[in-house]
């Protein structure tokens, strides 16, 4: 059996951070066992479904390379195939056309409501009970008295077509995370599947794609676990194969309470634009509810080779951005530094536009700098003293450094600096060393009016690798603006 899995968002919104963590567990599954990997887009709510929602959600899974092994599939442009199908269990006579009136269910469903509010009042025990009984038949998942069949009111009636739910009885779910679930046939309904307007519903609508599309393997979000109890009678219904179901648990906010707004950015394309890179992105998502042994990050190819559904627990994982920025700092340290260099560029280029000089620099540093920044912007900042202009602002600190004495050392050391050999690493290294030694001065007593001439205060690594990111003119012209 190929595994086949699918994600199946409603374009009505962002793609989530729950959503996007759903797509990579299908992702990974179908990857780790040789199978493919499906999108299919559930568009039947015409009033709630946008293209544009459709366009971020494709944009957001792009973005983290979950790529679908086949063409994107439209669940609006399947609606012929699921009438037919609705007729199709018609004939079967595993659905039924049902002729109560939205007016008739509506009636009903309110007179349950006056039992039950008849029954709070009443003080007489047994009629009280009676009451109950009477409003709980009411109010119970609604069965059809057409569910048997019968003659229809009139020739045109509207009819909508309903399954007929299963006999009493227990139902029961092995899920692949949650386990072994049971509930009562009596708490399903004689589901809607076709409206009387033809439409077809959502229910009849995901069964008949996920049977379409091939798929083995349903992994999806803990809040369709109900669903999945109504959607399983679909199946039978239809004579086909049950897939297996996978409900994972939803993500938390810090806090523990359900992911909201108030937790901050739920957008996964939000990220992207915050400077996380996507597979620090995935890394962190992948962990968010799944662990393997004690292994905190994972490549995507090691992803693949330990993915399996046991590892998912039970219980809902709480974001944690700290977490985030360590797992992204780790990818951004191992990032190839072209390709860190171009991510990096929109952030260094906020207010201005690199001159081949700053882009030099910038490449130079990026091997030892890619550790100061768990952000592309926070990195961004952290190359500041390399782009600012000459002559160069200074902080307090730096002017205190720069003052008499200060001012002195800088100016012995411009001169051996400028009778280095080379402006490498190394070789500046050693002259500042020297330097010291030969006027009798300590690092920082040289060091501190030094860094202060080249960065006028802002953060930055080793004073002798800087000499060498900035390159002899500038770093010379730097120091001679102070002197
Ligand atoms: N379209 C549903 C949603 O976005 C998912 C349905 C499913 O995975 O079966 O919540």
């Amino acid at each position: 059996m190929t595994v086949i899995t699918r994600f199946a968002p409603s374009p009505t919104g962002m793609l989530h951070i729950g959503g996007a963590r759903t797509a990579l567990f299908n992702y990974l599954f179908a990857r780790r066992h040789s199978g493919r990997f499906l999108l299919r887009v559930e568009d039947t709510d015409k009033a709630r479904s946008t293209e544009e929602a459709s366009q971020a959600i494709l944009e957001g899974l792009a973005w983290l390379g979950l790529n679908p092994d086949a063409p994107v599939v439209f669940q609006s442009q399947q609606a012929d195939r699921h009438r037919a199908c609705a007729y199709d269990m018609l004939e079967r006579g595993t659905a039924f056309k049902c002729y109560v009136t939205p007016g008739e269910l509506q009636a009903r469903r309110a007179e349950g409501e006056n039992h039950r509010a008849a029954a709070k009042v009443e003080e007489d025990p047994a009629k009280k009970a009676e009451l109950l009984e009477r409003a709980n038949a009411l109010l119970a998942p609604f069965r059809s008295p057409w569910r048997d069949g019968g003659t229809p009111p009139s020739a045109d009636a509207p009819f909508t077509v309903r399954l007929r739910a299963p006999e009493d009885g227990d139902r029961m779910l092995t899920d692949l995370v949650q386990g072994e679930i049971t509930i009562q046939a009596n708490e399903l309904d004689d589901l809607i599947m076709l409206r009387a307007d033809g439409t077809p519903t959502y229910m009849l609508a995901v069964v008949i794609d996920d049977h379409d599309m091939g798929v083995t393997h349903i992994i999806r979000g803990d809040d369709h676990l109900r669903n999945a109890f109504r959607q399983i009678p679909i199946y039978e219904a239809m004579g086909w194969t049950v897939p297996e179901f996978a409900h994972v648990p939803l993500i938390h906010g810090p806090d523990g309470a359900k992911l909201s707004k108030r937790h901050g950015a739920l957008s996964t394309l939000a990220y992207r634009d915050m400077g996380y890179l996507p597979e620090a992105m995935n890394a962190y998502l992948l962990r968010l509810g799944w662990s393997h042994g004690d292994q905190e990050i994972f490549t995507q190819t090691e992803a693949i080779e330990a993915f399996e559904l046991d590892g998912i627990g039970k219980s809902p994982a709480r974001l944690d951005f700290d977490k985030l920025g360590g797992v992204n700092a780790h990818f951004i340290q191992q990032s190839d530094d072209d390709r860190l260099f171009d991510d990096l560029l929109p952030y260094l280029q906020t207010d201005r536009t690199l001159t081949p000089e700053q882009v030099m620099r910038v490449q130079s540093a990026l091997p030892e700098m890619k550790v100061r920044g768990d952000t592309l912007p926070n990195l961004a900042d952290s190359f500041q003293f390399l782009l600012i202009n000459r002559p160069i602002e200074l902080n307090k600190k730096a002017r205190k450094s720069l003052r008499e004495e200060g001012l002195v050392r800088l100016t012995g050391l411009r001169d051996a600096l400028i009778a280095a050999d080379d402006w490498s690493v190394d070789c500046l290294s050693t002259v500042i060393h020297s330097y010291c030694t030969a006027q009798d001065l300590s690092m920082g007593q040289v060091g501190q009016p030094l860094r202060a001439a080249l960065t006028g205060g802002l953060p930055a690594p080793d004073i002798a690798p800087v000499l060498a990111w900035l390159g002899r003119d500038e770093a010379i012209g730097r120091i001679d603006d102070q002197i």
